[in-house]
């Protein structure tokens, strides 16, 4: 059977500074997403990468006084570490000042003016190096995005045709989209109202740190015409075939949503002109707030998450913020709540409950192992449904709910120990009665153990080990765990303790 194919792409971070906390949220949104497709025996594939190109770029190494090489290198390398700590398993990775990307950039300037989608003339206006951004209809001298002074512009410029045809279909997709994205998309309404003309520059003139167009050796690429190209520059050809150039694969794209702009309207536009495939779905989610303000490096908020994470792990920085995930508003990330929840979920209810099935698993076993149990099978018939809801809240994007199932999950299979009290069927020597609800217990463990995989997968493995099973196929919602394979319980230990 041919597999079924998937992708994820995480934007292409710019890498101007070390990443902070931001970062890591937008792309658990794709390590989420990849895990949990693989789980469902999709080929997945997970693009992320490092944006190093750009004016922004070249002043950010003038001001720290290395060359922009090394200094893009140094960063990348830092934002690289963060994704191994934090367990982002992306499959590809993308960065944007290499040869192969530059030689894909160069193709596809030409495949444009091959086919007439270029025009050549006078660019005026305004521009904000920091956002990258021109801003055509605005007297104010200053950038209404980051209120810093922009730069006057006149050039000539290499512009992509954006004929009303084109504006049509992207009006149209836009409008598909935002039926879900409601809040954010709000924002694009206003794009073609304003503009005069709706075709976008898509070269500067001597912007050394970039991508020349070959054919014009004075133009560079615009770095957000190359950076969204790295979607696919960094797949080999047969992959890039496999995934746009084929309907039959999925593909839905985590943005920001202040990047919005270019992925709702430019990449479409250009998708369409380089006769690649869209994307069936966008997920644009808000930003990560501390103090009610965007962690920013300019704005000096930020929190390192690897900080963070080598105080407690990565999987509880994952579920936290999976339990605060919103694709509709911006969170709040507030160091308390991070602490509160550490002790009333991690410590009080997940690790808690592992600890008490297993220890009591270990204690009776000599006494259950004999018990002769007829159907396993239907002692978790009643997780189903619940399941299936799980699963529902995958297919809309919902993490909070997900997160919420897990927790709901836990808190009941620990009211059943405290409602059922299997020590005291065992003191009752009810041992039949005690097996069966032990089974139960274990099996809800398991359970546990499989919806936290895609969020938390060191804390599911674990749980697995000390059940001694492992993930065989991907059906593995319906194998429960059996008393036989229970004869050599490990040490128990604590999965997660109270902080020292
Ligand atoms: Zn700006």
């Amino acid at each position: 059977m041919i597999k079924k194919t998937f992708l994820v792409t995480a934007p292409l971070y710019y890498v101007n500074s070390s990443p902070h906390l931001g970062h890591l949220y937008s792309s658990l949104f794709a390590d989420f997403l990849a895990r949990y497709k693989k789980m469902q025996g999709y080929q997945v594939f997970f693009v992320m990468g490092a944006d190093q190109n750009g004016q922004k770029i070249l002043n950010a190494s003038q001001d720290a006084n290395i060359g922009v090489k090394k200094f893009v290198d140094k960063n990348t390398t830092k934002f690289k570490e963060l994704w191994k700590l934090a367990n982002i398993g992306y499959t590809h990775f993308v960065e944007t000042s290499s040869f192969n990307h530059a030689h894909f950039v160069q193709l596809m300037f030409q495949k444009l003016k091959d086919d007439q989608q270029l025009d050549y003339k006078n660019y005026v206006g305004l521009y904000c190096v920091h956002c990258e951004n021109f801003h055509p209809q605005t007297s104010n001298t200053k950038c209404p995005l980051c209120k810093r002074e922009m730069k006057k512009f006149l050039e000539e410029n290499y512009f992509l045709k954006f004929n009303l045809n084109a504006q049509k279909q992207i009006q149209k997709l836009i409008l598909q989209w935002q039926k879900k994205e409601k809040t954010f998309t709000n924002q694009l309404k206003d794009f073609f109202a304003q503009r005069s003309s709706k075709d976008f520059s898509i070269t500067r003139k001597n912007s050394p740190w970039g991508i020349m167009v070959d054919y014009d050796q004075n133009q560079f690429a615009y770095v957000w015409f190359d950076a969204l190209l790295g979607y696919i520059s960094v797949l080999n050809p047969q992959e890039q075939t496999l995934i746009w150039k084929n309907s039959k694969t999925e593909i839905i794209q985590i943005i920001g949503k202040e990047i919005m702009k270019f992925h709702l309207i430019y990449w479409p536009t250009m998708l369409m002109r380089l006769d690649y495939r869209l994307p069936n779905d966008f997920l644009v989610h808000g930003w990560i707030l501390k103090n009610q303000t965007k962690m920013s490096k300019t704005t000096g908020n930020t929190i390192s998450p690897v900080k963070i994470i080598n105080k407690f792990d990565a999987d509880v920085v994952r579920l936290y913020l999976c339990s605060i995930m919103n694709s509709d508003s911006d969170v709040t990330f507030n160091t308390r709540d991070f602490y509160k929840f550490y002790e009333s979920f991690v410590v009080d209810n997940l690790s808690n409950f592992h600890f008490r099935i297993i220890t009591m698993c270990k204690k009776y076993l000599p006494d259950i192992q004999k018990q002769k149990i007829e159907d396993s099978q239907s002692l978790t018939n009643f997780m189903d449904e619940f399941i299936e809801e799980y699963h529902q809240f995958w297919v809309t994007k919902s993490f909070t709910k997900i997160f919420k199932q897990i927790d709901t999950l836990l808190n009941n299979g620990n009211q059943m120990i405290n409602h059922e009290e299997p020590w005291k069927m065992h003191k009752q020597k009810k041992y039949n009665e005690l097996t069966m609800t032990m089974l139960k217990l274990l099996n809800i463990l398991k359970i546990v153990a499989d919806l936290l995989n895609p969020i938390a997968p060191s804390i599911s493995k674990r749980i697995y080990a000390s059940l001694n099973c492992r993930i065989i196929h991907s059906n593995f919602y319906k194998t429960n765990v059996k008393l036989q394979q229970l004869s050599d319980l490990e040490k128990i230990t604590y999965l997660y303790e109270k902080e020292k």
